[in-house]
């Protein structure tokens, strides 16, 4: 609207000075034309009376006094005082039937029709003179000369004059149409150069306004985008938190008109931390545009998928009738959805497995708003993760108190780290054919201010899952090597290092760079530390595990493979891992001879333990009988409450020196 009324208007303006300039020109021309024919034309005519009024006159003369013509004389001086009269209009002005005449300017031509009058009078004179002596007058005589020779002296001075008029009208004509042709010109160029003026005012008016209109383009794009980055996850597409807590209290709000219930699933990847410490953060961004995709394949229509923050997502399954119907849509979506990210990634070459743990709250019994729904679905999700990892959960009162007390425990711990309240206990490891220390486990404990020593089982899931377990386990790192270094300084020997690493530290980059570093500084032998990893650990990422094993082996830094059998145990993981040592796990030992299945997988761990050059620890010693047992199939060494409870590093130094007072292979402390 605005533009075309700007379009009108410069038009309007162009085609106004266009014509204004060609009106003036046109009346400009059209007035001195029009002063030139009023003013010159008459001048000419007069020229032509004079003449014509004396030549009457002498013609009409002549033929009087011949007595060819019968009139009064007094016609041919009427003649001749009009052609005075003209020879007068033509210097004062005069008015008469054939017109105006305006009075000649030019002083040139006023003396010569001054001298044009002069000579009208002297042949007036002469006329009068001859008249009266019309008889002596005869062809030859002195008058007749006399009258001849005025005569066509008068003449040829009025003929001089018309000429003169001649040439100075056709010198104003000639200086008329060259004005005329050069205003002509000029408003023609005028004409252009507005125009040319207005073609680019119009330019510049479009390019203008077009550059509004992409400017206008622009700021909508923008707008759009800002809109949608304030609502969309721009990694997946999926709506974000914010609005993800609008559509839950749309949902809500809805539910609450009709008495409906709402189900709110909260998903959170297992171990995505894992991947993206691995495998990089462009393949973390890979599982999670995936995993987004898969979410939304098992959702209806209705139903929501977002994303609030890294791994986490949520799923909104409004409008159902009753809490039963809600239950059940709660657990059928949940499994389809565990079941399709079950199916392995598998992108640029890599194969990535992926688990989820999925919290489950359902409105109004587990909360009547969006938030509280919320941190409800979140805690179960959270106990799923570290009860029912890859499972899920239904919000529940107790899962909220013991969420809510691992969350202070996660809080609490953070601190501990630096404020000193982790210790280091070590448990003696074994050699049971010989009956001598052959190493030492280092197992973390709590100092907790209030609650007194707290195991590893009451904190370590919990700082697994918070990615706390990195820093714990770097601090037991350095602590036990510290610590095994004041023992070596003492004379003392506790054989062996075995310190556990978590899944977390263990696929990290930078690992083989903090274990390098704590041997240098402590100065720990060739063979004197080892790892310990649980199977899962080591397969979560075979490429980058066998570099690390391959840069350990290097450095003199062994490998145990913990709590055997209780993971994926396969032969062909075994070959493809070589470790130093593998540890049963207590839950077989547990079970000697009360299962034979036990026992015959406790065998045929150690035969291929045995097969493949590996030395077996078995964990969880407690009885004689198990003991005897292990020993029996050839395992040498073994780790376990009858042969030593995990003890301060001050016990264990008062074990190593009474054992080597005895100086000889002393059965262990607790068989004594
Ligand atoms: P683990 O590495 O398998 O350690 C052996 C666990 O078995 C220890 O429990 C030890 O006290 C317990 N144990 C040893 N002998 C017996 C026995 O005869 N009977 C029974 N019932 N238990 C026995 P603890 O110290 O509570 O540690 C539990 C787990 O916590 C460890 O299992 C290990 O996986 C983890 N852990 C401990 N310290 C650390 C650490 O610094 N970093 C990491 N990542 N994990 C740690
Ligand atoms: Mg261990
Ligand atoms: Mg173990």
């Amino acid at each position: 609207m605005v533009s075309s009324k700007l379009h009108i208007n410069h038009l309007l303006m162009g085609f106004l000075l266009a014509m204004s300039v060609s009106l003036t020109t046109t009346v400009f021309l059209f007035y001195t034309g029009e002063r030139m024919a009023t003013q010159h034309s008459p001048l000419i005519d007069a020229a032509m009376e004079i003449k014509l009024n004396a030549t009457q006159g002498h013609l009409w003369f002549e033929e009087i006094l011949s007595g060819d013509r019968n009139e009064n004389i007094d016609k041919v001086w009427n003649y001749l005082d009009q052609a005075d009269w003209y020879a007068s209009a033509m210097l004062e002005g005069g008015t008469n039937d054939k017109g105006d005449f305006f009075p000649l300017t030019d002083p040139e031509m006023r003396l010569h029709i001054e001298s044009v009058r002069t000579a009208l009078h002297e042949f007036d004179q002469v006329a009068l003179k001859r008249y009266n002596n019309r008889q002596e007058s005869h062809p030859g005589s002195d008058i007749d000369q006399a009258f001849d020779r005025i005569f066509t002296d008068l003449m040829g001075k009025a003929e001089h004059v018309e000429k003169l008029l001649n040439y100075s009208i056709n010198k104003d004509l000639n200086n008329f149409r060259k004005m005329a042709l050069l205003l002509i010109s000029l408003s023609v160029g005028i004409s252009l150069v507005i125009a040319y003026v207005l073609y680019r005012l119009e330019k510049q008016r479009q390019a203008h306004i077009s550059a509004i209109e992409k400017a206008n383009v622009e700021i909508q794009k923008t707008h759009t985008e800002l809109n949608y980055l304030a609502h969309f996850d721009s990694l997946t597409g999926l709506p974000n938190r914010t609005l993800f807590k609008d559509r839950l209290d749309q949902a809500l709000a809805h539910a609450h008109r009709k008495s409906a219930h709402v189900v709110l699933l909260f998903i959170d990847l297992d171990k995505f931390k894992a991947v993206n410490d691995r495998l990089g953060h462009i393949s973390g961004d890979q599982v999670l545009k995936h995993t987004s995709k898969r979410l939304q394949r098992r959702v209806r229509e209705d139903d929501s998928v977002s994303r609030l923050a890294g791994d986490e997502f949520t799923v909104i399954l409004p409008d159902i009738d009753s809490t039963a119907g809600a239950m059940d849509a709660a657990q059928k979506v949940s499994s389809s959805i565990l079941q399709e990210l079950s199916d392995p990634f598998t992108f640029n070459g890599n194969t990535v497995f992926i688990t989820a743990s999925i919290g489950i709250a359902i409105y109004p019994q587990d909360g009547k708003s969006g938030d509280e729904l919320l941190i409800n679905a979140d805690h179960a999700m959270l106990e799923a993760k570290s009860t029912h990892k890859g499972g899920f959960l239904f919000h529940s009162p107790e899962i909220n108190q013991r969420v809510q007390r691992q969350l202070q425990i996660e809080n609490e711990l953070r601190s501990a780290i630096d404020d000193d309240q982790l210790i280091v206990y070590y448990q003696p490891q074994w050699d049971v054919q010989s009956n001598k220390l052959t190493g030492v486990e280092a197992l973390v404990r709590w100092n907790h201010p209030e609650e007194g020593l707290l195991q590893p089982n009451d904190f370590i899931p919990i700082a697994e899952t918070s990615g706390l377990i990195e820093k714990v386990d770097i601090w037991v790192l350095e602590s036990a090597c510290r610590q095994y270094r004041e023992w070596r300084s003492e004379g003392l020997n506790p054989g062996k290092l075995a310190i556990n690493i978590s899944a977390t530290l263990f696929g990290r980059q930078d690992l083989i760079h903090i274990v390098t570093r704590n041997i240098a500084e402590y100065c720990i032998l060739d063979g004197e530390l080892e790892l310990e990893l649980t199977e899962s650990a080591l397969l979560e990422n075979s490429e980058h595990t066998q570099t690390l094993l391959q840069q350990l082996r290097s450095r003199g830094i062994h490998l145990a493979i913990d709590d055997f059998g209780t993971g994926y145990s396969s032969m062909a993981y075994l070959r493809q891992f070589p470790a130093k040592t593998l540890k049963i796990d207590r839950t077989f030992i547990k079970e000697i001879h009360s299962d034979k299945a036990a026992d015959a997988i406790i065998h045929n761990m150690a035969e291929l333990a045995s097969s493949m050059n590996m030395e077996v620890v078995a964990e969880g010693i407690e009885t004689r009988q198990q003991e005897k047992f292990v020993r029996s199939l050839g395992c040498r060494f073994a780790q376990g409450y009858l042969l030593g409870m995990p003890m301060s590093s001050d016990e264990l130094r008062t074990l190593m020196i009474s054992q080597t007072e005895d100086n000889v292979s002393l059965l262990p402390p607790n068989s004594r």
